[in-house]
């Protein structure tokens, strides 16, 4: 494609470069799920629905009821380093919103057909747009609600080779499902709902972390949950681990959430595994689903384009600390009964051989510990 001229430097077209950072941003529909709930929670939104077809390659609505944009904003949103949450790179530390860096919209619409309709509790007329390929149209004015809804449609349709690269629906719907999971676990407050191609995967309604829990994997998880609490200086720690005899050889229940960000970070998963030391059969892996928080200028959430990842000036007292509450947590437990059940979800009580919920595949049945705690369901 090049052509050869005497200078070799050349400044990228805007939507060039917004594409090269959707490239960073947006890997797969699950990634664009993960934005615009973001986006959603950010704008104050107390329901969120997400609608995704084909696995959200074809499309994906996120509605919420947040504060809704103004026409000025409605256009401005798709620029890059466009953003209300940041005002200069001193706000990064200490940043409680889940969005700072401006270029997710931009990224989003650089790749794909984006229609937006907006509206603020104080317009009487809302608003709509579409923007494709980084290109949009005047806004119209259109009766809706308040709040905002964003559909993006084809995603990756002027990069094929991105496009080709994604994984079959199953895979990129799990990874969605991911992604809806971590931002409705971190949210119990709020209400989500996600469906696929018409079918209705999720209903949430707002309620405790408990009662999340159970509503997202299952009833028989009620049982199987040991609450942790822990207050310190360096970090405040909440949330269940999973009893030891119910971990699974496969991962993904395990949800660590710092200031309300899911995080990926190996040394606290660590801790969590050595808390339960002697109690897992090798190879498998606790749930737990567990809150830290911490002073947001000693965290580093910025070292990672999709912010999974996480740098704590405090890591190493944090790691014991971690470790003692999960063992403190599992000992109180074996002693005295959890006082706490939420009475209003039911009990599972078939035996553990036959756990095939929710289209996961159930544990092998090989040597299981005996149970920790002192029994709620007769075993
Ligand atoms: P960031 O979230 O990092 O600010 P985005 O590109 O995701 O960047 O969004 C740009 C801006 O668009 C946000 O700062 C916000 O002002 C506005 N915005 C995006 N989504 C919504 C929404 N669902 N409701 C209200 N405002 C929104
Ligand atoms: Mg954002």
């Amino acid at each position: 494609m090049s052509t050869a001229t005497d200078t070799h430097i050349q400044r990228l077209p805007e939507h060039v470069a917004n594409q090269i950072a959707a490239g960073e941003v947006v890997q797969r529909p699950a990634s664009v799920v993960k934005e615009l709930m973001e986006n959603a929670l950010d704008a104050g939104a107390q329901r969120i629905v997400v609608e995704l077809k084909d696995a959200g390659r074809n499309r994906i609505v996120v509605e919420d009821n947040g504060l809704g944009m103004g026409a000025e904003d409605a256009v401005l949103c798709f620029e890059r380093h466009a953003t209300s949450k940041l005002r200069s790179a001193d706000d990064l530390l200490g940043l409680a919103t889940m969005g700072f860096r401006g270029e997710a919209l931009a990224s989003i619409a650089s790749i794909a057909r984006v229609e937006l309709r907006t509206r603020r509790a104080e317009d009487e007329l809302g608003l709509s747009l579409v923007i494709e390929g980084g290109e949009h149209q005047a806004p119209e004015p259109v009766h809706c609600d308040v709040g905002t809804r964003m559909t993006v449609k084809h995603l990756f349709f002027n990069v094929p080779a991105r496009r080709n690269f994604l994984k079959s629906d199953p895979v990129e719907l799990r990874h969605a499902i991911d992604e809806f999971q971590r931002i409705a676990l971190a949210h119990p407050n709020r209400t989500f709902r996600l469906s696929h191609n018409g079918g209705e995967l999720f209903d949430l309604p707002s309620g405790s972390l408990r009662q999340r829990l159970v509503r997202v994997f299952g009833a028989r998880y009620d049982e199987r949950l040991v609450p942790v609490d822990e207050k310190t200086d360096v970090v405040g720690l909440s949330g269940f681990v999973g009893k030891p005899e119910f971990a699974r050889r496969t991962r993904g229940e395990q949800f660590l959430f710092v200031n309300g960000r899911f995080i990926k970070h190996p040394a606290f998963h660590a801790a969590v595994l050595r808390a339960m030391d002697g109690l897992l059969t090798p190879g498998q892996f606790p749930l737990y689903v567990l809150f830290l928080e911490v002073d947001a200028s000693r965290v580093d959430v910025n070292i990672h384009p999709t912010k999974v990842e996480a740098k704590f000036q405090e890591e190493r007292p944090i790691v014991a600390i971690l470790q003692a509450a999960v063992k403190r947590a599992l000992g109180r437990f074996h002693v005295a009964p959890s006082l706490d059940f939420d009475t209003e979800t039911a009990f599972d009580i078939a035996p553990p051989t036959s756990r095939t919920g929710s289209g996961r595949a159930s544990n092998p049945t090989g040597p299981r510990l005996q149970s920790l705690s002192c029994s709620t369901d007769g075993r």
